[in-house]
């Protein structure tokens, strides 16, 4: 697997203030690295530098082996992307029309609807009456017709169902499989990040706490518990 994305020693906060600290982390194709850790641990601070949208306080970020560029859409281009939560769905235009607006020569939106099949039976539907994991889903697709190599996930399931949660995840594990794409996936739901990542890490107060294969966190609850509510 060829690594894709790498953070070393980024301490990163904003007016000067550090909110992480120490971080180290690297995704590498095809693989999903979630990241836990109770609110105000660091989690969106830390994605949004591995964006590039933060730019770190010392420390280096690095995608496809060579330091991240200055404008995030330099980035974007060479396949970083921050998938937009659902306000990047337009309400007054259909689902069609929003994935029209998104394509690209040569794009692959028929492989992508393969992976969101209930997309194809909502082509004519507009956007404002989606359901919420709909909306999602369809995010997702228009994030991935542009052919990513990297995806950057904060909390996707924000404010959605718990069962519409369980069947938006799979389709991030689908994707990184059929697409060999390197995801960094901020989720509240521990059980289900655990279920669908390779590997995962646990911050706590800005620093990163326990990491390991998620497999093995998944079968010892005690040591996540411990670190997400702080024994520290
Ligand atoms: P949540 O799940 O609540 O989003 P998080 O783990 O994503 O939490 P961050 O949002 O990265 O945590 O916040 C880390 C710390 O940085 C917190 O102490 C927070 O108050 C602070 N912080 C976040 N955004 C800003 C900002 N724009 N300006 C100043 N401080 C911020």
């Amino acid at each position: 697997m060829t690594e894709m994305l790498r953070l070393d020693a980024v301490t990163a906060g904003y007016a000067g203030i550090p909110a992480v600290r120490d971080i180290g982390l690297s995704v590498a194709s095809g693989e999903i690295v979630a990241m836990l850790g109770p609110n105000g641990a660091g989690k969106t601070t830390t994605l949004r530098t591995a964006a590039g949208i933060l730019t770190p306080m010392t420390g280096t970020v690095s995608a496809f082996g060579r330091p991240l560029r200055r404008r995030l859409e330099q980035n974007a281009r060479a396949g970083l992307v921050l998938v937009p939560d659902t306000r990047g769905v337009f309400h007054s235009l259909t689902v069609r029309e929003n994935l029209t607006l998104a394509r690209r020569r040569n794009d692959n939106l028929d492989e992508v609807l393969d992976l969101f099949p209930a997309l194809r039976e909502l082509m004519g539907r507009r956007c404002g009456r989606l359901s919420g994991g709909e909306q999602q889903m369809l995010a997702l697709a228009k994030a991935l017709v542009h052919r990513p190599r990297v995806l950057l996930i904060d909390e996707m399931s924000m404010g959605l169902a718990p069962v519409a949660v369980q069947a938006l995840l799979p389709s991030i594990r689908a994707l990184a499989d059929r697409f060999s794409v390197g995801v960094l996936l901020v989720e509240q739901h521990i059980d289900l990040a655990l279920s669908i990542a390779d590997r995962a890490v646990v911050l706590h107060h800005g620093r990163i706490v326990l990491t390991g294969p998620a497999a093995e966190l998944r079968a010892d609850r005690n040591a996540v518990a411990e670190a997400y509510f702080g024994a520290s």
